[in-house]
C-alpha cells in the first residue's frame, strides 16, 4: 500500500473503544492514520445482553466504523483481518475478506484488537456454551434462548420440556448476572401470556460460579445487594461450583466439597473467562514482547512495548498495572495513545499514562442496577439511573441514544421486547430444527467420494 505523502503513517488494529478513541484524537494531526478491523462496525459490548434478550437491535448497538469516521478526512478504515506484523520492516499484515494477504505500513502502530473468550482449556465447550463478546455472538444467544421456549412449546415429552426450560449460566460476572437477570425477567413478564403449552415463568435459570458471590469486585456490600436481588427475580445462585464438561444435554458441575452434579439444560451460555486474541501472540513474538496469563501484551508506563516506542498497545489486550478490562480503561488508553502521538509529531514529550478510575456498573433487572464510583455505592433503582445515564451518554451516535431510550421505555414500562426475531439454524445444538436428521451409517461403511 502507498504512503501519502511525507506524512507519517499510523495504523490503528481495532475499532473497539480503545482504537476508535486513539482515531478520534488523531482528527486533523498531520498524520495519515489507517484503522483496520475484521468488522465494519464499533460495537457498544456493554450492551450486547439487551441485543441477546431482544430489547435492541444490533444497530442500536453497533454503528458503521465507515460513517462515525466520515468527517475524519485523514482515517482510511480498511477491512480486513490482521494476522502478525513485520516488527523491522514496520509492516502490518492482513488477510482480506476472501484470503488475499496484503501490507500496511507504518511508524506508528497502535494496537487495540481487545479480547476473546477463554474456556480454560476447554475449547470445546464452545459448541455447546456460546460466549458474548461479539453482536455474532448475541445473535446465537439470542436464537438459543428464544428457540429453548419454541421447542419447550411443542415437546411432548415433560422431561424434554423441563430440560428446553433450564437455562445455564457460567460465570457470575457483570456479563452472566445481567444475562440471568434477563432471561429471568422475559419469562416472568414479557413471554408470560403468549404461550399455550408451556407456562414461561417455569423456567429455571441456574447462575454458576467458582467464586463465593455475584459480582465479587463490586465489594461485598453491593455483591450481597446483586446476589438477593438475583434470588428475587428467581435466579438459582450456584457458587463455589466449577464446570467440569458441557455437551448438548446440560452440564456437570463440582461442589465446594467435591461431589460433581449432572444438570439437564437446554441452554448452557458462558460468560466466565477471556484470554488474548492469537494476534496478540504473535505481536509479542515479534516485538520481543511479554505476555500476563491471560495472553494481554504487557507494555510500559507510555504504553509502549519495551523497546519500541512506535507501537502502543491499548484496552483490553493490554497489560499494565493490573488494570480492568472495562470501557473506561480502554478509552483512556486510546485516547492517551492518540494524543502522544501528536505531541511527538509536534515535537513534544508525552507525560507517562495515568488511569481516572470512573467506577462501574452492572444492570440486574428492571429499575435494579448496581454502581460503584469510588467511595459512592449505589444499588437499586438509584443504581438503574445512574446506570442509565451513563448507557446513553456513551452510547455511539445520537440516533443509538435516542433508539435505546425508546426501546427501554417500550421495555420498562410495557414489557415489550421487539427485537426478538431469530433464524432456525442452531436452535437445537448445531443443526437447522428443520433439516432431516442425518441418515444413520453403517457400520464398516467407508467415507462418501
Ligand atoms: C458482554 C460484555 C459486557 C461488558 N460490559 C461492560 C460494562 O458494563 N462496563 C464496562 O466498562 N465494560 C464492559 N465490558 C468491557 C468493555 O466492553 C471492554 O473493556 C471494551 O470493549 C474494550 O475495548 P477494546 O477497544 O480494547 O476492545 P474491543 O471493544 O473488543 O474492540 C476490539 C476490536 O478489534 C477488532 N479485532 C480483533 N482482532 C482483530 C484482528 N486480528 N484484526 C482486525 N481487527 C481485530 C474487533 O473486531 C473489535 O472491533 C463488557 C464487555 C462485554 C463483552
Amino acid at each position: 500500500m502507498s504512503d501519502q505523502g511525507s506524512q507519517r503513517r499510523v495504523v490503528i488494529i481495532g475499532g473497539g473503544f480503545a482504537g476508535l478513541f486513539a482515531a478520534r484524537a488523531l482528527r486533523r494531526a498531520p498524520v495519515q492514520v489507517t484503522l483496520i478491523d475484521r468488522a465494519e462496525h464499533h460495537l457498544f459490548q456493554p450492551l450486547l445482553y439487551q441485543c441477546a434478550t431482544g430489547i435492541l437491535s444490533e444497530g442500536k448497538i453497533a454503528a458503521p466504523l465507515r460513517a462515525i469516521l466520515r468527517k475524519h478526512r485523514n482515517v482510511d478504515f480498511i477491512l480486513a483481518e490482521v494476522t502478525g506484523i513485520d516488527a523491522e520492516r514496520r509492516q502490518v499484515q492482513v488477510i482480506r475478506p476472501g484470503g488475499e494477504r496484503t501490507e500496511f505500513g507504518y511508524d506508528y502502530l497502535i494496537v487495540a484488537v481487545g479480547v476473546a473468550q477463554s474456556y480454560f482449556g476447554h475449547d470445546e465447550f464452545a459448541v455447546y456454551a456460546p460466549g458474548m463478546k461479539t453482536i455474532e455472538d448475541a445473535l446465537v444467544i439470542r436464537r438459543r434462548v428464544f428457540g429453548a421456549f419454541e421447542m419447550a412449546e411443542s415437546a411432548t415429552d415433560l422431561a424434554e420440556r423441563t430440560r428446553w426450560l433450564t437455562f445455564a449460566l457460567v460465570g457470575a460476572g457483570p456479563t452472566g448476572v445481567e444475562l440471568a437477570g434477563q432471561i429471568r425477567e422475559l419469562a416472568t413478564k414479557t413471554l408470560r401470556t403468549e404461550y399455550r403449552h408451556i407456562n414461561p415463568e417455569d423456567a429455571r435459570v441456574l447462575l454458576f460460579d467458582g467464586g463465593a458471590a455475584p459480582l465479587a469486585p463490586f465489594g461485598p456490600k453491593l455483591s450481597a445487594k446483586a446476589s438477593a436481588a438475583l434470588g428475587k427475580l428467581g435466579v438459582e445462585q450456584h457458587m463455589h461450583s466449577i464446570v467440569t464438561g458441557i455437551d448438548g444435554t446440560g452440564l456437570s458441575v463440582r461442589a465446594e466439597d467435591g461431589s460433581v452434579t449432572q444438570y439437564e439444560a437446554g441452554t448452557v451460555l458462558w460468560t466466565a473467562g477471556i484470554a488474548a486474541p492469537p494476534v496478540a501472540a504473535a505481536i509479542a513474538q515479534a516485538t520481543g514482547a511479554k505476555q500476563d496469563r491471560a495472553g494481554r501484551i504487557e507494555v510500559g508506563p507510555d504504553l509502549t512495548i519495551p523497546g519500541h516506542p512506535e507501537i502502543m498497545v491499548t484496552g483490553d489486550v493490554m497489560s499494565l498495572n493490573k488494570l480492568p478490562g472495562v470501557a473506561e480503561v480502554a478509552m483512556q488508553t486510546g485516547l492517551y495513545a492518540g494524543r502522544r502521538i501528536r505531541h511527538e509529531t509536534a515535537g513534544r514529550a508525552a507525560k507517562p499514562f495515568r488511569y481516572y478510575d470512573l467506577g462501574s456498573a452492572a444492570y440486574l433487572s428492571r429499575g435494579r442496577a448496581v454502581v460503584s464510583v469510588g467511595k459512592l455505592q449505589f444499588a437499586g433503582f438509584p443504581g438503574w439511573v445512574v446506570w442509565l445515564f451513563i448507557h446513553v451518554g456513551f452510547l455511539t451516535g445520537y440516533r443509538n441514544r435516542f433508539g435505546a431510550v425508546l426501546s427501554w421505555w417500550f421495555a420498562f414500562t410495557r414489557d415489550l421486547r421487539r427485537e426478538r426475531t431469530f433464524t432456525t439454524k442452531q436452535v437445537g445444538i448445531m443443526q437447522d430444527i428443520y433439516a432431516e436428521p442425518p441418515a444413520p451409517t453403517a457400520p464398516g461403511a467407508g467415507a462418501e467420494p
